[in-house]
């Protein structure tokens, strides 16, 4: 699955999709974003797998997003294992408290998905 961007660069977008409100508005930031074009979301897991075909789709992207619920970093720490190069948004030093509540707030996920636009330019 890919989207393009009018011309502009492919963005690959991994989240860490956490088990606390930040991983799962990091998800969802993620597939809002690959909804509406602005790029496409891809498998961490496969990152964290060893997955060699994802791997190597990864590290062909033009650009990677990489979008951590909190400073743990497991999604970035995954990427650097592999040596893929990425631009990295971590939610709670975007201001959004982390919770094991897993009711996400609308508000908080607007605020992670600004905090992504605004990393990717748009
Ligand atoms: S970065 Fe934080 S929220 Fe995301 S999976 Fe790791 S510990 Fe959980």
């Amino acid at each position: 699955m890919e989207s393009c961007n009018c011309g502009g660069p492919i963005t690959m977008i991994l989240a860490c999709s956490g088990g606390s409100n930040v991983g799962q508005i990091s998800n969802e930031v993620a597939r809002r974003l690959t909804l509406e074009n602005k790029g496409a979301m891809f498998c961490l897991a496969g990152m964290g797998g060893d997955i060699a075909p994802l791997v190597e789709r990864t590290k062909s992207a033009e650009r990677v997003l990489v979008i951590d619920g909190c400073p743990v970093a497991c999604a970035k720490k995954t990427l650097e294992r592999h040596g893929i190069e990425h631009e990295w948004l971590e939610l709670t030093a975007a201001g959004i408290e982390k919770s094991a509540n897993l009711e996400l707030a609308e508000d908080e996920i607007q605020t992670a998905k600004d905090a992504a636009e605004e990393m990717l330019g748009f």
